[in-house]
């Protein structure tokens, strides 16, 4: 066992976070905004943002088919909402833990849903599923220009 090795297998991914309509309206952004910070991650892309109709439609064309697919779509567009691109090794998976379950009841206290939210059609926060859709996402909601690389000063502190 080489924990080096393992360590370099490590992938640096990228994830795309949105503080939805609601978390917005309840004064949420700066709270949420934080868990993710605080925990070490790598913010590259932060903006507030009305979402269009036909953005809103191609960000959840995955789930098309679904009955709630309308009325999610009308949420995503009924206000202004946070768009965050974050980096970091493990980031994807991480942040789906610091959301927590789609189902803000069954989401764990703790989590940003099981802390701040009560029900699945206004859970506050989306967070992507995989390292291929983070980058799908951050894609489609951030425009060239719109993402920094930079080095956090906190950097040498995180990682050894
Ligand atoms: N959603 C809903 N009803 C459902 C399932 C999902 O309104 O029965 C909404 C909810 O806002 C959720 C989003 O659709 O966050 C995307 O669903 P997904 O299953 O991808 O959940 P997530 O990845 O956001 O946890
Ligand atoms: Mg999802």
């Amino acid at each position: 066992f080489l924990p080096h090795l393992v360590a370099s297998m490590e992938q640096v991914e990228e994830t795309y976070i949105m503080v939805k309509p609601d978390g917005v309206q309840r004064g949420l952004v700066g709270e949420i905004i934080s868990r993710f910070e605080k925990k070490g991650f790598k913010l590259i892309g932060l903006k507030l943002f009305q979402c269009p109709q036909d953005l809103a439609e191609e960000h959840y064309i995955d789930l098309k088919a679904k009955s709630f697919y309308p009325k999610l779509i009308d949420y995503i567009t009924s206000g202004p909402v946070v768009c965050m691109a974050w980096e970091g090794i493990g980031v994807v998976a991480s942040a789906r833990k610091l959301i927590g379950s789609t189902n803000p009841l069954q989401a764990e206290p703790g989590t940003i849903r099981g802390d701040l939210a009560v029900q699945t059609g206004r859970n506050v926060v989306h967070g992507s599923d995989s390292p291929e859709n983070g980058k799908r996402e951050i894609a489609l909601w951030f425009g060239e220009g719109e993402i920094c690389e930079w080095t956090p000063a906190q950097a040498p502190w995180l990682r050894e």
